[in-house]
């Protein structure tokens, strides 16, 4: 097995656990110095001297995206401002965005996690990478750039879009690794087919590291094959990340098993939403990260929104750190349609089962005389035609489990929208 960063990615379970004690006493000194989170914690009852172990840091106070909006833009800051090296920040489309800055430590630690999940990944020296996540405000172009650099691969810093050209390029260099969101993964090998280039045939890629959006494990098995990743002996490997913890942070391993989240940086906790109780190893409940490294903006204890699974078994590539099995949903992301909660991502492995189905589908969310109601439109793969039994039979599966009534309706090929970026596949048309 090849690390990038040995001794920290192997580290026994107990001596992390006590690393992220001490760190996170640290941090909580650190933060203390912010003046809206001295409060925070002030109103809480909770001294940074008193937290003296596990069960003292379940007081440390909860930080959410509101307060990240409420100081924008510097209002956290609880390191030294002459350090600060680079900001980054949410595209903000649909509200105040929400900012990172670094200084020189913190883009370190960062490029550090993610050259450990490329090098976990599979990633050699000898690759070429089209680097397709947009270099820019947006945390994913730089984040992958710079590791990929210091690992010493080959980077074609293309950003989004141009997919003629992405492909051109593919071809000229023998590119082998491919960045980018799933849903632009997706499209290229649509377009791939469209030129008549067999990704399989006619390109060289085997590694695909695909984030900034949900994948499924269907989507994920399709691009692999779609892609050539498969056939060339590799495979996808999901990334997840957030502006608030500095970028993407973690990504699968080559066992493709769960998304290493590295704890010797980031404490990881699975909370019920709505008690704050842990939850244990194996059952869905919302990922709280404390940045235990960062020295500018670090925030502990901050309430992602993300409903996932996770484990702490050591990983078969022998990784010790805890993994995200599972992405159940992002709660945002949660659509609430007639009392009934329905997950886009829930929706999307039901029709990725169907090979008649291609992964070009929209969930439309209407309202008429007061009622709410979904329906999906989806194209069929290219060349097949599906006939209404099989409509029939879809409906049937997304009623029972959804527990929704979700008629579906497919369209023509190429009629609904393809994405460079992330998707958007929730078009809700109600008044509020
Ligand atoms: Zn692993």
């Amino acid at each position: 097995m090849v690390y990038y960063d040995q001794k920290w990615e192997t580290m026994p379970l107990d001596d992390l656990r006590d690393l992220q004690l001490k760190k996170l006493k640290k941090q909580a000194h650190h933060v203390y110095q912010n003046q809206f989170i001295k409060k925070r914690f002030d109103d809480s009852g909770l001294h940074p001297d008193d937290i003296k172990n596990w069960e003292d840091t379940k007081k440390v106070p909860f930080m959410t995206k509101d307060d990240l909006r409420d100081n924008y833009p510097t209002g956290l800051v609880s390191g030294n401002w002459d350090d600060v090296v680079r900001v980054h920040m949410t595209s903000g489309t649909t509200g105040v965005p929400t900012p990172m800055v670094y200084s020189k430590n913190d883009l370190d630690v960062w490029t550090r996690c993610m050259a450990r999940n490329f090098v976990a990944g599979g990633l050699k020296k000898s690759d070429i990478i089209q680097q397709t996540h947009g270099y820019g405000l947006f945390t994913g172009g730089f984040g992958f750039h710079y590791a990929l650099e210091t690992i010493g691969a080959k980077v074609i810093p293309t950003g989004a879009g141009g997919s003629e050209r992405q492909l051109r390029l593919m071809q000229e260099w023998g590119t082998t690794v491919f960045t980018g969101t799933p849903s632009y993964a997706a499209y290229i090998a649509e377009f791939a087919i469209e030129k008549g280039i067999d990704p399989e045939k006619d390109l060289k890629l085997r590694l695909g590291f695909h984030g900034g959006e949900p994948c499924s494990d269907e989507l994920r098995d399709r691009i692999n094959t779609r892609l050539g990743y498969s056939a060339h002996g590799g495979g996808m490997r999901r990334c997840y990340g957030l502006t608030e913890m500095g970028g993407p942070i973690t990504m699968d391993c080559e066992y493709e098993n769960g998304i290493h989240l590295w704890a010797d940086h980031y404490l990881v906790e699975i909370l019920d939403p709505v008690t704050h109780e842990n939850v244990a190893d194996g059952q869905p409940g919302e990922l709280v990260i404390s940045n235990l490294s960062f020295e500018i903006m670090p925030l502990l204890r901050y309430r992602t929104g993300d409903n996932v699974v996770v484990s702490h078994d050591t990983c078969q590539c022998g990784r010790t750190h805890p993994r995200i099995t599972k992405f159940v949903g992002r709660l945002d992301d949660m659509i609430l349609v007639g009392g009934t909660n329905v997950f886009p991502s829930q929706v999307e492995c039901i029709l990725l089962n169907h090979a008649e189905l291609s992964e070009n589908w929209q969930l439309v969310v209407d309202e008429k005389k007061g009622l709410h109601s979904l329906k999906i439109e989806i194209e069929p793969a290219a060349g097949i035609s599906v006939n209404e039994a099989f409509v029939t039979a879809l409906e049937k599966e997304l009623h029972q489990i959804l527990a929704k009534k979700c008629p579906v309706e497919i369209k023509a090929v190429g009629s609904l929208p393809r994405f460079e970026g992330k998707s958007v596949r929730v078009v809700d048309n109600r008044s509020s």
